[in-house]
């Protein structure tokens, strides 16, 4: 046993030393990152199809890390949960992404609105719903103008979701389903929970000109969305072709690169004004 955990050692050899120091570097980097201003951050601007305005912004956080350099969320996010780290990283990002709307409203972006990610684990704990509500009184931001997006593959006890939900929207903030279609109990989420828009993830947008059964199944999700009074949004359109086809099938609302990348806020504000000529 032991010859075979020698031979084991050296065939992982140092990318998987590597991997695990990254992940003991990232995890104690973690734990000072909010004191030491490391995070930020940026905005991605929400179209109306219709129109071609932005109502909205979603914002997605950044680790500038001092010596990794940035590090993706889909690195990051994961550890944060698993050390729990994400609820006051996930109060940090609503604090700051409300302050930042509530600005561009005081500077006459009026009625634009703000998606924040929401981990399963924050909407878990207990103060959730409070502490949601003293950063909207904090940062003077309407309650309307506040979106929190949540994954359906979440799933805790229904009757714990819907009871946190209903707080929140009789508090008056929305609910939107992140990545609509990714998890296996789409319907059932619609049949019990009091959201208001559906995210369609961007696996089903990246096919929808190329692949018919990916086509009517977005067509169907939109008309089911509208035909209960969801708000839909597609998330990833990269290409003018994407973007038609769902402006032509009534999607209301678009994000993506064709229109805007990420941006940090002082980037985005700029987006504010250019974004019409899509
Ligand atoms: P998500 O919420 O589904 O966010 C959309 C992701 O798609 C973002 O990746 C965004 O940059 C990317 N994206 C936007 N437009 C396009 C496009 O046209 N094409 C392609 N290929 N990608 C596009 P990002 O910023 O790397 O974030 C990844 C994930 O990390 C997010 O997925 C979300 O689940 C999580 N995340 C980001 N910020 C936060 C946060 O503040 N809190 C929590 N809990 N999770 C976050
Ligand atoms: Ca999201
Ligand atoms: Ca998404
Ligand atoms: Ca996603």
């Amino acid at each position: 046993a032991k010859e075979k955990g020698k031979n084991c050692y050296q065939f992982y050899n140092s990318s998987l030393n590597d991997q695990i120091t990254r992940k003991m570097n990232l995890e104690s980097g973690l734990r000072r990152a909010i004191k030491n201003n490391e995070f930020i951050l940026y905005y991605q601007p929400l179209v109306d199809l219709s129109t071609g305005d932005i109502v909205g912004m979603e914002a997605l956080i950044r680790w500038k890390h001092p010596k990794l350099g940035v590090v993706p969320p889909s690195e990051f996010i994961p550890l944060a949960e698993e050390t729990g780290l994400i609820i006051p990283i996930g109060e940090w990002v609503l604090k700051a992404a409300c302050k930042q709307i509530k600005d561009w409203h005081d500077k006459g972006y009026h009625q634009m609105s703000i998606a924040v990610n929401i981990s399963v684990r924050q909407l878990q704990k207990k103060d959730f719903v409070k502490t949601v509500k003293k950063v909207l009184q904090e940062t003077g931001l309407e309650a309307k103008y506040l979106e929190l997006e949540i994954t359906e593959g979440i799933m805790l006890d229904v009757d714990e979701l819907l009871t946190i939900l209903n707080e929140l929207k009789e508090a008056g903030i929305k609910i939107s389903v992140d990545d609509f279609g990714m998890g296996y109990s789409s319907l059932s989420v619609l049949k019990h929970l009091p959201i208001d828009i559906l995210k369609i993830d961007k696996s089903f947008v990246n096919g929808i000109v190329n692949d018919e059964r990916i086509s009517t199944l977005v067509k169907t999700i939109i008309d089911m969305g509208s035909s209960l009074n969801f708000s839909t949004i597609a998330e990833g359109i990269e290409t003018r072709e994407q973007a038609d086809f769902l402006t032509r099938n009534r999607c209301n609302i678009g994000q993506g690169y064709l229109f805007s990348r990420p941006l940090p806020a002082n980037e985005a504000e700029k987006q504010l004004e250019v974004i019409k000529r899509y």
